[in-house]
């Protein structure tokens, strides 16, 4: 640590292409993330990042990685995390800087999963993730819900962002306060999906088995353990169709689709009014209120 960052980072193999459907190359794709960086290193710093790797592309293998690689420069930050069982620490990457980004690019980084916790307290959550996951080609049962998720944050005094997950649905997120333990986090994301159950009755459910949701959105709010992750907005996903994880306003639930969001077009959406609303999310800080930490 201490070494600075770079102003440019050097593109190696700049012609190789990442989305050959799209077009992007690795010099477009490090492009993409410079400009991209302002908005979405915000969303990173601090927090232990776990990446897809797809060295050959979305067409190659791709894989998770967790532990920094052994030639990452000093000038990346790394945070040491005690594995629970096995006998190996993992050494995360924590991406703070524009120039980290860029690298992690170059190194055919194609997705960004942060933790929902800070290097500087890695067991207290500090944001409250509710995944949405629609039935088969119904993305509009995921924004409905989505709508009712933030109206119930709203209601109890939280400021919370909805985003495209860049996959098939969507993420409601939360910044909190760190005052719970997982436990306790966890029961009031419980709550807060019996909230939304009671309101919307047969559109919801937390059956993981596809088979078994009987066209009905899936709320996971197990999803909130400091070992989980969420995708980063911003992010892309190993999709052959470049798709991104893009912040919206609520306005817009009803009239996007998450292919409107790609590595291609994003750039041109960066002033629009979902990333300047998750702009000003990303420093919030809510208390989660007594009424979900006591219901039954
Ligand atoms: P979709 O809208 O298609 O569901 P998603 O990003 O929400 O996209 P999920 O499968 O619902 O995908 O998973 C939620 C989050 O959990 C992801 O954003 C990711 O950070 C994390 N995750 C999912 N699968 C894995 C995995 N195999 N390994 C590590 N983290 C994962
Ligand atoms: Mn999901």
């Amino acid at each position: 640590m201490g070494a600075r960052s770079p102003e440019r980072v050097e593109v190696s193999r700049p012609d190789k292409l990442l989305w050959p459907a799209l077009g992007i190359t690795k010099r477009r794709y490090v492009d993409y993330l410079e400009a991209v960086a302002p908005r979405m290193v915000p969303w990173l710093r601090g927090r232990p990042l776990t990446v897809v790797r797809g060295p050959d592309g979305v067409d190659g293998e791709r894989y998770f990685q967790k532990a920094a690689s052994k030639h990452t420069p000093p000038w990346i930050r790394t945070v040491r995390i005690p594995a629970p069982s096995a006998k190996r620490d993992v050494d995360y990457v924590v991406c703070d800087s524009a120039a980290a980004l860029a690298w992690l690019g170059n190194q055919a980084a194609l997705e960004f999963h942060p933790a929902p916790v800070r290097a500087d307290r890695l067991d207290r959550l500090d944001l409250l993730t509710v995944d949405l996951d629609p039935p088969e080609g119904a993305f509009e049962a995921a924004a409905e819900v989505a709508l009712e998720v933030l109206e119930v944050f709203g209601e109890l005094g939280m400021e919370a962002g909805v985003k495209t997950t860049g996959g098939k649905g969507l993420h409601v997120v939360a910044p909190i306060e760190r005052r719970l333990s997982q436990p306790e986090l966890r029961a009031a994301a419980s709550a807060l999906a019996r909230i939304v159950e009671g309101r919307m009755p047969g559109k919801i459910t937390e059956e993981f088995r596809k088979a078994d949701r009987g066209g009905r959105v899936l709320l996971d709010p197990s999803r909130n353990g400091a070992g989980a992750t969420i995708v980063a907005p911003y992010s892309p996903r190993e999709r052959p169709e470049g798709t991104v994880s893009f912040p919206l306003t609520p306005e817009q639930l009803g009239s996007v689709r998450p292919a409107d969001f790609t590595i291609a077009t994003a750039p041109g959406l960066l002033d629009g009014p979902g990333p300047r609303r998750w702009d000003a999310l990303v420093s919030a800080r809510s208390r989660v209120p007594r009424e979900l930490l006591t219901r039954k």
